[in-house]
C-alpha cells in the first residue's frame, strides 16, 4: 500500500483545517466523513470526539486505537482600546521562538480573520534588546487594522475566540516527504483511518471490534482520552502518534533517539505512561514478522493521549506507535509518507492478533 493522491488531498485537507484545542469541530466533521464508510457504527463523546466502531469476528476484545485532532493553537485575550492590535495566549505547548512572522486565522462569529503575530520592531530595538529572546507576552496579532472598532465591530473578533497557525500543506522530494502544520496529531488520526481502510478493503475480519478514536482537547491535558476512553471502554489501546524525531542539528542521540524515514517508533516511556510491557513485544515481534523496520524511542516530557487511556477503570494495556516528525508544534512540521505507510501497516498487523487470548495474556501474572 502507498498513499496515492487521494490520500494526500485527505492528509492535505486535515492538516489545514481549523481545530485549536476547544474547536475541534471543523476538523472532525472532515474526519467523520472519510471514516463513516468504512465504519459500522460512528459513535462521539459529549467533548467533541468522533469515534467510529468497525465490527470483527467478536465483542470482546474492545480493541482502541486512537489519534488526537486538535492542535497548538492560540486564544484571543483582548483587544487594545485604541490600536485594534491583539493579545493572546497559547493553547497548548507553543515555543516562543518559532512564532513572530507567522501567519495565522482566528474564527470569529462573522467569519475568518487574517492576522500576523508581531512584536516591535527589531529596527528600534536597542542593541541590548536585540540580543533578547521576544517573549510570547510581548507579542500581539496585527490584522491589519488602525483601531478598535474595525476589529471588533467590523471584523468581529472578541476576546476568546480561537486562533489557529495558517500554513498551506506542501509535498516535496516527489510526493515522499510532507510539510504542514498540525501533523501533530492529524498524522497519527490519518493512520488511524489508514488502518480502517485497509481493513475493510482487503475484506479482514478482525478477532475483535474495533474503535478508531478522533480525541480532542490532548493538547491542553489529554482531556478527550478520559471522555473517549468512558465511552469505549477498551481493552486495549494503540495510541496513533507522531513522536519528536531527532535527526536534527543539535540534537543527542539520547534526547530523541527517532529518525524521520526510518520506520515507526515506538515509545518505551514518556512522562504520561510507562506501556505494557507483552504489549510492547507483541508490537516489536509483529513489525519483525512483517519485515517493518521501526525504531524503539523515548520522550522524558512530554505525553499522549495513553496517559488516560491505561488508567481508565481497573486499568488497560496501552502503547504509543508513532510517526517520527520533525519540528512539531510549528508551522512546518515534516513527516516521511514512507513512515506514515508502515505504521499504518504495522498497526493492521497488530490489531489482527488482538484476539481474546491474547489481549487477557497482555495482564496476566
Ligand atoms: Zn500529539
Amino acid at each position: 500500500m502507498s498513499l496515492g493522491g487521494r490520500e494526500l488531498k485527505l492528509l492535505k485537507e486535515m492538516s489545514e483545517s481549523f481545530g485549536p484545542s476547544g474547536f475541534e469541530t471543523e476538523t472532525a466533521s472532515i474526519v467523520k466523513k472519510a471514516g463513516e464508510r468504512f465504519a459500522d457504527e460512528v459513535l462521539k463523546d459529549k467533548l467533541g470526539s468522533v469515534i467510529f466502531r468497525m465490527k470483527g469476528k467478536a465483542e470482546r476484545p474492545r480493541v482502541l486505537l486512537a489519534g488526537h485532532i486538535d492542535e497548538v493553537g492560540f486564544v484571543i485575550t483582548g483587544i487594545d482600546e485604541k490600536s485594534g492590535f491583539l493579545t493572546f495566549n497559547p493553547l497548548g505547548g507553543w515555543f516562543d521562538q518559532v512564532l513572530l512572522g507567522q501567519r495565522v486565522k482566528i474564527r470569529t462569529a462573522k467569519g475568518e480573520v487574517v492576522g500576523v503575530i508581531a512584536s516591535k520592531p527589531p529596527h528600534l530595538l536597542s542593541p541590548d534588546e536585540r540580543e533578547k529572546v521576544v517573549k510570547v507576552n510581548q507579542m500581539f496579532i496585527d490584522v491589519g487594522a488602525r483601531n478598535r472598532e474595525t476589529v471588533e465591530d467590523e471584523l468581529g473578533v472578541k476576546v476568546g475566540d480561537p486562533v489557529a497557525p495558517s500554513a498551506e500543506f506542501l509535498t516535496s522530494i516527489s510526493e515522499r516527504v510532507v510539510i504542514g502544520k498540525a501533523f501533530d496529531d492529524r498524522i497519527g488520526t490519518f493512520v488511524g483511518l489508514q488502518v480502517m481502510k485497509m481493513l475493510r478493503e482487503a475484506g479482514i475480519v478482525h478477532p475483535n471490534t474495533l474503535f478508531m478514536a478522533a480525541t480532542v482537547q490532548e493538547e491542553v491535558g489529554l482531556r478527550g482520552a478520559q471522555t473517549v476512553s468512558h465511552v469505549v471502554d477498551p481493552d486495549v489501546a494503540v495510541v496513533l502518534e507522531t513522536d519528536i524525531a531527532g535527526d536534527v542539528p543539535g540534537i543527542k542521540q539520547s534526547e530523541a533517539p527517532a529518525k524521520m524515514g526510518c520506520g515507526p517508533s515506538i515509545i518505551t516511556f514518556d512522562a504520561s505512561m510507562i506501556p505494557n510491557q507483552p504489549l510492547k513485544r507483541l508490537v516489536i515481534e509483529t513489525a519483525e514478522e512483517e519485515g517493518i523496520k521501526y525504531q524503539l524511542s523515548s520522550v522524558a516530557r512530554g505525553g499522549t493521549d495513553g496517559g488516560k487511556f491505561h488508567l481508565g477503570r481497573s486499568g488497560c494495556p496501552s502503547i504509543a506507535i508513532c510517526v517520527p516528525t520533525r519540528h512539531i508544534h510549528s508551522h512546518s512540521a515534516i513527516a516521511d509518507v514512507s513512515d506514515i505507510e508502515a505504521t499504518s501497516r504495522l498497526v493492521v498487523a497488530l490489531v489482527r492478533k488482538l484476539d481474546e487470548s491474547r489481549v487477557e495474556s497482555l495482564t496476566s501474572i
